[in-house]
């Protein structure tokens, strides 16, 4: 059990095992420091019997106070994956359609009712809701703050999120909702409101004529969401969750034997993310990838399913071709290729990088081929890039417009949308894989790639019979169109 309470104290230190089956994260390492509230506002409410209502009021929250309960270690990663999901979707949506328009509020209003965060409070006894929308932001509050990359995204969404509630709000929640937060903003009078019509009119997007006379407006209201950004209680303190991914473990061997190595030059021309295809036209080019874009890359194609035979087989027959001879490979770069198959060593069973951790750990130095194009490649060489890849300009010009508002997961949505020529890509991604298998449900018609059938059969004999007999239903147009594209190519990359 967590005990919450102890986040509000200050200077501690609290190292928790997570010992959750299937939990994938197994510490998480919480340092708080100056968390400093105010005794006279601090809740006195217990989490109990008739008491609750007291606890949440109101469905809208200015998160003031900590939690101070105890919680399961399950609720407590529950609640942390719902609210980024929500957050992501809020990101989403915010560079997709208009802030605020009727399309923008919908598929946020579904994404919130399916979460079960609080919605317009319809309920009025909507406790479990509001508990989980007042812990799961502190959650993230804590995880977002560990560098002013995250903590402005984080209070990007949240005050986006904010800002939709509290549209939905009606006058009368409204009212009671500034009275709860001790928020004295008056609503100006209708003189007032009619004087400054043009003004309103101006600086509310969204907003016609007519709905001025309708609205209220609060006088100041607008400083109120600065307060939330100059929290000083925001302090690094999560150091795994803002990495963590919350997806489908792509580890699991649910696709083994699916991929024929034939067939890996075309694939990674139709369905592979910009990162791997990057890993990959490297290697074929320098016959070698360092540590970090070994394990990056490698880790990949162990996900989409390449078995260990095929990935030692895969590796060594592109190593022989450069500086490494095959008695230096099996004596060392077939160890770690073991190692990730949890075959060596602590026989972890590797899993594959998800964005969050590509993105924001072990950047790429000078001769690294690893990490995110779209985190970490210079601005420039990005769009040379996508001008080879035959990306429109405008595309190009859109997805160089996400990099720079640092919505590099958005780029790579943009580009998946540009490349396999969808309008809608239908899924929010968090991980190179989920790219990979959404690009193949694609091209398959939305069937699942079936499964080769695999025969017991020693790597010295994959290594032989590879080329000739192996099949695979993945849906590819053409070896020789995808040479073509792969050979269209510039070379950016260059050895040390
Ligand atoms: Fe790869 Fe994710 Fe970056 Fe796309 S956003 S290039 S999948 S790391």
């Amino acid at each position: 059990m967590l005990k919450l309470q102890q986040l509000a104290r200050g200077s501690q230190r609290i190292c928790l095992n997570l010992l959750t089956p299937g939990l994938k994260v197994t510490r998480f390492q919480f340092h708080l420091k100056k968390m400093e509230f105010s005794r006279e506002k601090r809740l006195k409410a217990r989490l109990a019997g008739d008491r609750r209502g007291d606890l949440y009021p109101h469905s809208l929250q200015f998160y003031l106070q900590p939690p101070t309960e105890n919680i399961s270690l399950a609720e407590f990663e529950n609640f942390a994956i719902d609210r980024l999901k929500l957050l992501k979707v809020v990101e989403n949506l915010g560079v997709s359609y208009v802030k605020g328009s009727d399309e923008y509020k919908s598929r946020l209003e579904r994404e919130i009712r399916k979460l079960k965060f609080p919605f317009r409070a319809l309920v009025e006894d909507d406790y479990d809701a509001r508990r989980k929308d007042h812990i799961s932001h502190f959650i993230l509050r804590l995880a977002y703050c560990q560098s002013e990359d995250l903590r402005r995204w984080f209070i990007q969404q949240e005050m986006d999120l904010f800002r939709y509630r509290f549209n939905e709000l009606n006058g009368d929640l409204v009212e009671k909702f500034l009275k709860y937060v001790n928020l004295s903003y008056g609503a100006i009078s209708k003189e007032v409101k009619e004087k400054l019509a043009v003004q309103l009119l101006n600086s509310t997007p969204g907003l016609s004529g007519a709905k001025v006379e309708e609205l209220e407006f609060y006088k100041l209201t607008a400083r109120s969401l600065p307060a939330v950004q100059s929290d000083e209680r925001l302090q690094p303190l999560l150091n795994h969750l803002s990495h963590s991914y919350v997806g489908p473990d792509y580890s699991i061997q649910k696709n083994i034997g699916k991929i024929s190595l034939e067939h890996i030059d075309a694939l990674s021309v139709k369905s592979f993310p910009l990162c791997m295809r990057q890993l990959h036209k490297a290697l074929r080019d320098n016959h070698h990838l360092r540590h970090g874009g070994r394990m990056q890359y490698g880790l990949f194609l162990k996900g989409i399913g390449l078995t260990l035979e095929q990935a030692l087989q895969f590796w060594k027959s592109e190593f022989i071709k450069g500086k490494v001879d095959a008695d230096k490979f099996d004596k060392g770069y077939a160890y770690s290729i073991r190692h990730n198959y949890g075959k060596e060593g602590k026989r972890t069973d590797y899993t594959p990088f998800s964005c969050m951790k590509i993105i924001l750990s072990n950047p790429p130095s000078p001769g690294d081929y690893h990490g995110c194009p779209f985190r970490h490649s210079d601005p420039e060489l990005l769009k040379q890039k996508l001008q080879s890849y035959k990306i429109p300009p405008t595309g190009i010009t859109q997805i160089l417009e996400l990099v720079k508002g640092m919505h590099y997961q958005l780029a790579c949505q943009k580009y998946f949308q540009l490349t396999q020529d969808v309008d809608d890509i239908g899924f929010s991604l968090n991980h190179p894989n989920q790219y990979f298998a959404e690009s193949q449900k694609l091209l398959s018609g939305g069937r699942e790639v079936k499964k080769e059938p695999s025969e017991p059969e020693s790597s010295q004999q994959k290594l032989s019979s590879q080329k000739s007999t192996n099949s695979c239903s993945i849906p590819i147009s053409s070896n020789t169109e995808a040479d073509t594209e792969l050979e269209g190519l510039d070379a950016y990359f260059t050895e040390d």
